[in-house]
């Protein structure tokens, strides 16, 4: 993309920015905080300031997700001034809200990369994947509920084919010894469920608790000097000598700047709408489970995901109670999030029914046609990333870290990134939503056969 074509993008920001974002908070059930039973207990945090009047930088960095606050963790580590702004509060979008689940490696398979891009790009990329797991487990160490195990369980026969054998890829190929395959009786006994007819036990994996680990990430990134605004969406970005990135009450003048706004990136740069798309995934907490159903129900601790295209993926949280995800939405979602989630996690648990649902909220997840995150420039000097495809918490984290590289001149790990082909949804401004929408649906409904 041109740098002409980045020129003061001011036009869809004010409507489509607050737009996606009043109706993300619209969507969390009654009493919670948008970020539901994680911002219930992880506390409250200290607000930040908003941005007011005009500061400089060597980058200015939009968007306090995993994404930018790890590359303004990055950049300040590295002695670079930098600024970021946040158009609400610190990890209030998917950072804030996610399943909290560590998976190693990509949303494509590694045999499947290989055959897409050729087997040293594969390996390139693999090797970013471990040191997003290795980076993630490095940086939540203390303080953010963090355990390992990650369990994929197989909902049928040809899944638990296809686990089997990227599992004995990555072991001959990869050299990867922490994934192993259960049998549909060690399934049953590791997640206390007989609904699976295989899975996978990956002890590179693991899960956490998402909001403390953005919250650690934003406390880093200050503790080297990074500068953090709240309540400061970048409305527009003019493009000179430097760049100038325009907030409602102040703005930044940059070197640089790195976008880091994930599904809503779009509004502040139209040209990136066509490259994502957005899904809204729905998370319930119960009530902490008694000592018995702690037991019984995943007893090996692990998060678990399944293997649909619409899955449910789910795990124990810190003091008990089960956390647990199971429906999307393209379109319309529905506000009673219990009522929707809860006979999915009955189908899982039935031994729950009587347990209460106390927590209910949902997030929007940004996903690419490849399901492979998008990175590229939009100008030699404005980098971004998006389209984690629901592998964000370790991608995300290490994307934030090779943004940051790039923005100190050294390209090669971002190169490795920008280089995977990003393809467009189809339909245009008016068909893209609808035709997505039916893509996704036609996936759920292949889930069932
Ligand atoms: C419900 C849910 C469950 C998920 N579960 C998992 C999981 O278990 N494991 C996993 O690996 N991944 C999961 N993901 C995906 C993962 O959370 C994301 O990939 C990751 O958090 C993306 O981080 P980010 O920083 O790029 O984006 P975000 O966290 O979305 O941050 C972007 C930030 O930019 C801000 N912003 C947007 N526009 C502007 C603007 N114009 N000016 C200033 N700020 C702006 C937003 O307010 C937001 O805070 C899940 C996502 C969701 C929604």
């Amino acid at each position: 993309m041109q740098e002409a074509q980045v020129a003061w993008v001011r036009r869809a920001v004010k409507t489509g920015l607050t737009r996606r974002l009043t109706f993300m908070q619209s969507r969390a059930v009654s009493i919670d905080a948008p970020q539901g039973y994680y911002a219930a207990s992880a506390g409250p945090a200290r607000p930040l300031s908003r941005l007011m009047g005009e500061a400089r930088a060597d980058v200015c960095v939009v968007g306090g997700g995993y994404t930018g606050l790890s590359a303004a963790l990055h950049l300040a580590q590295a002695g670079a001034n930098v600024i970021l702004v946040e158009a609400e509060t610190i990890c209030f979008a998917a950072s804030g809200r996610n399943g909290g689940q560590i998976h190693p490696g990509h949303r494509k398979d590694q045999s499947e990369l290989e055959q897409w891009l050729g087997r040293q790009h594969a390996l390139d990329l693999w090797t970013l994947s471990e040191e997003a797991r290795y980076l993630v487990l490095e940086l939540a160490a203390d303080a953010c509920d963090l355990k390992h195990g990650l369990i994929i369980a197989a909902h049928n026969a040809k899944a638990a084919r296809a686990l089997a054998a990227e599992t004995e890829h990555l072991e001959k190929f990869y050299n990867y010894r922490e994934a192993r395959i259960l049998d549909r009786a060690q399934t049953a006994t590791v997640l206390g469920t007989e609904r699976y007819c295989a899975a996978r036990m990956d002890m590179g994996g693991g899960h956490l608790h998402p909001l403390k680990f953005a919250r650690t990430l934003a406390a880093r990134a200050a503790r080297h000097g990074a500068t953090l605004y709240e309540q400061s969406p970048a409305i527009e970005m003019a493009v000179g000598a430097k760049y100038t990135v325009r907030c409602r009450h102040g703005s930044v003048t940059a070197d640089q700047v790195v976008l880091a706004c994930d599904a809503f990136g779009a509004a502040l740069a139209p040209q990136l709408a066509p490259y994502i798309a957005h899904v809204e995934s729905f998370i319930v907490a119960t009530a902490p489970l008694s000592k018995e159903l702690q037991r019984q129900i995943i007893p090996c601790d692990a998060a678990v995901a399944d293997t649909r295209h619409v899955l449910d993926y789910y795990r124990k949280s810190a003091d008990g109670r089960l956390l647990f995800a199971g429906r999307e939405a393209y379109w319309n979602p529905p506000n009673d999030i219990a009522g929707l989630v809860r006979p999915r996690m009955l189908k899982v648990f039935p031994s729950l029914e009587h347990v209460a649902i106390e927590y209910g909220w949902s997030g929007t997840v940004g996903i690419t046609r490849t399901r492979m995150p998008h990175f590229g420039r939009l100008s030699p000097r404005i980098y971004f990333a998006h389209g984690y495809s629901g592998h964000g918490v370790a991608l995300a984290t290490v994307g934030g870290k090779v943004l940051a590289e790039a923005a100190l001149g050294n390209t090669e790990r971002f190169d490795t990134l920008a280089r995977v082909p990003a393809r467009k949804f189809p339909g245009g401004t008016l068909l893209r939503k609808p035709m997505v929408a039916a893509a996704l649906l036609t996936l759920k409904f292949l889930d069932s056969m």
